[in-house]
């Protein structure tokens, strides 16, 4: 029997399809070579804007026509959209057979054999979210991996979905997460990324606890995870500004395998469209952390998420907005237009912002990131810089791709790895892994906004 997974959203969703892949494996379903060759299709899907919806119904569009030629075929919704319209699903998409909540993937077999004897549709939804991090998972990288520290979110900022979809914010035991990375270390893992959607509030809820679970902040974890053998490199995401600590900057600062770089969602540069979104911090506080940041962690890469036409945003907001971006030096920006999301405090309020206005506020911060990434990555050329490794470039010619420890995409000429002087890229095309170091020195060429260009020395 043959599965077909379709993923969107977040890297919350990436890790979760890890498990869906592994809880299905281990029940004796393979992956299939597409969407037709399939006899189960699983939707993981994305509630956070209205676009991932849009572009999900498309995806269930395809389902429904594969299903009419092919009844037996079972198709199964997860993921945050199914946890929030779990009361309509099998009434307003009647070719749907399992709906399943991000905290139900290990349930999943289990309704699916449920479904398949039929008559009715089988589904699984929790409120009180567990991390599921005991699922076993199916990586498709060997040398990077996402660790779970946290599930859910209890911040409520008006305009997120999130809160009401993945349930209040857990940490899971900072035994747990240390054992785990140990494993995947032992299994040649050497990149690690932690995640939540509020890192920097890790252990708060754990405050008072005894035992194996006894508390440790963010900080602590990291120190925890840098101390295991084989990791080099340790990335974290979402960092919240109102919770991040002086003792997560000294962490930053002092821990070998932390990388410097640091994704700081500031969503807008007015203090007042902040309060009104809830974030809990002001622009000043914002400008001194990043202050704080510059000095302790000298070449540290800042990336933010903004979001653009938030209700009520006037001029003289959006251009506290610039004027923040501009003195922040953001390395890169995922900006995104304001989304009414039903259920949450923002889609009631007023002010909505005209279409034309969206637009060139749009293109103006845009414009002003790609300026300043850009400048940042130039400043970078004639730089000799770590790259880990993930595999060939599309550029093709036979180039290698990886990254940087402050998260930048370098393409690059690799050196020969054996006498005959064949390149890693040539011998990695006849074999499952890759032939060199994971590791390597390149001297940076040229620049764009995105990408860095060189060869490995
Ligand atoms: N927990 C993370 C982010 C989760 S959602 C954090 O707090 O930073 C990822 C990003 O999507 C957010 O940072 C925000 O910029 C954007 N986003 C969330 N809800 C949105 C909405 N209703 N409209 C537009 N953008 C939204
Ligand atoms: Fe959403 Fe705010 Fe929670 Fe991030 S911190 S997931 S934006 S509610």
């Amino acid at each position: 029997m043959f599965y077909h997974l379709t993923t969107f959203g977040c890297q919350m969703n990436d890790h979760d399809s890890e498990r869906i892949r592994g809880v299905l494996e281990e029940h004796g379903w393979r992956p299939a070579v597409d969407a037709e060759a399939a006899d189960l299709l699983v939707f993981n899907t994305c509630a956070v804007r209205e676009g991932a919806e849009s572009r999900l119904e498309g995806r269930l569009g395809e389902a429904r026509r594969i299903k009419r030629g092919k009844p037996g075929l079972l198709v199964a919704l997860g993921g945050c959209v199914a946890q929030r319209r779990q009361e309509d699903i099998f009434h307003e998409l009647p070719f749907i057979d399992v709906a399943f909540g991000p905290q139900n993937i290990g349930q999943l077999p289990v309704l699916l054999e449920r479904a398949a004897e039929g008559p009715s549709p089988a589904y699984a939804f929790e409120d009180n979210p567990v991390p599921s991090a005991d699922l076993p998972a199916v990586r498709v990288e060997r040398r990077r991996a996402w660790v779970q520290a946290m599930s859910g979110c209890t911040n409520y900022c008006s305009y997120c979905v999130v809160p009401h979809v993945r349930g209040p914010e857990r940490s899971r035991p900072p035994d747990e997460i240390e054992a785990e990375v140990a494993r995947l270390a032992a299994d040649g893992v050497i990149e690690i990324t932690v995640l939540g959607q509020n890192v920097n509030a890790y252990g708060l809820d754990r405050r008072g606890a005894s035992g194996s679970g006894s508390f440790t902040d963010f900080a602590g974890l990291l120190a925890r995870l840098d101390a295991i053998e084989g990791i080099e490199r340790i990335r974290f995401t979402t960092s919240h500004p109102k919770d991040l600590s002086k003792r997560l900057i000294e962490a930053m600062r002092d821990l070998p395998a932390v990388c410097e770089h640091l994704h700081l969602p500031v969503q807008s540069g007015s203090t007042r469209i902040l309060k009104r979104m809830k974030r809990g911090y002001t622009r000043g506080h914002y400008l001194g952390l990043v202050e704080k940041l510059r000095t302790e962690v000298p070449d540290l890469a800042l990336t933010t998420d903004i979001i653009v036409g938030f209700p009520g945003e006037r001029e003289d907001d959006f251009h506290r907005t610039m004027t923040l971006a501009e003195a922040c030096a953001f390395d890169g920006a995922f900006t995104f237009i304001f989304s009414a999301r039903p259920g949450t405090e923002a889609a009631e309020m007023p002010g909505r912002v005209p279409e034309v206005t969206l637009k060139r506020r749009m293109e103006e911060l845009i414009e002003l990131v790609q300026r300043t990434a850009d400048r940042i990555n130039q400043g970078l050329v004639g730089r000799e810089l770590e790259v880990l490794v993930e595999g060939p470039s599309r550029a093709g010619e036979g180039q290698l791709r990886g990254r940087t420890r402050n998260n930048k995409i370098v393409n690059f000429r690799p050196l020969p790895v054996d006498a005959d002087g064949k390149t890693q890229t040539q011998l990695d095309a006849s074999a499952e892994e890759p032939a060199g170091p994971p590791l390597v020195t390149v001297h940076i060429e040229s620049a764009t906004s995105t990408t860095l260009k060189g060869r490995q020395v």
